[in-house]
């Protein structure tokens, strides 16, 4: 595990570009970024996510390379990068996210990693491209061809960042961090 800063999160996956976009063409798919909450501690990371959010907002990779294959969204993790936040720990629903919530400076952290991925990337912040994996457990993105749905609309077995903070309108998670990575591709110089 090793700490990183933004400029170096853009040279990464400036080197993984070409292989992604490489398997994900295979697969019939764009470029992925998926995005967790580990259901763990905040100092507990994982190595089964490209990036770990640490509560203060650091970043963690587990590889410097990020073709790497990682087991992290069920049936969906060729040609994708996954960015987990350490938090959640016995998070029981939207009302209640258990002791160890997402922090903001987790969501910070978040939205300028998507910035400066989809940037590298050449893909937009939109639902296709950027996801939860409360989203991607149930095929928002409407391609339903890799796995039956298992988010919060069907089984609720997986519903990471269904919600941002505790009472949010369920759903709303995606739009925050997607609409904050947005912001954050066009202000405060992290894309430059
Ligand atoms: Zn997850």
């Amino acid at each position: 595990m090793k700490q990183i800063v933004l400029s170096e999160l853009r040279s990464i996956a400036e080197q993984a570009k070409e292989g992604l976009r490489t398997v994900s063409d295979k697969m019939g798919r764009p470029i992925k970024i998926y995005i967790h909450w580990s259901g763990g501690h905040y100092q507990q990371y994982f190595n089964d996510y490209h990036i770990n959010v640490g509560q203060n907002g650091e970043l963690f990779i587990t590889t410097e390379d990020f073709n790497e294959y990682k087991l992290h969204t069920y049936h969906r993790n060729s040609g994708a990068v996954a960015i987990v936040a350490a938090c959640a720990y016995n998070a029981q629903s939207t009302n209640n996210l258990g002791p160890e919530p997402p922090t903001e400076a987790q969501i910070e952290a978040i939205a300028q990693a998507i910035a400066v991925l989809t940037r590298t990337f050449d893909i937009p912040i939109d639902n296709r491209h950027v996801m939860t994996h409360a989203e991607a457990a149930d095929n928002a993105d409407g391609d339903s061809r890799w796995h039956e749905p298992y988010g919060p609309r069907t089984t609720g077995e997986r519903w990471d960042f269904w919600v941002i903070y505790e009472g949010d309108e369920p759903g709303s998670g995606g739009n925050i961090l997607r609409g904050k990575g947005v912001w954050y591709s066009y202000n405060g110089d992290i894309c430059e």
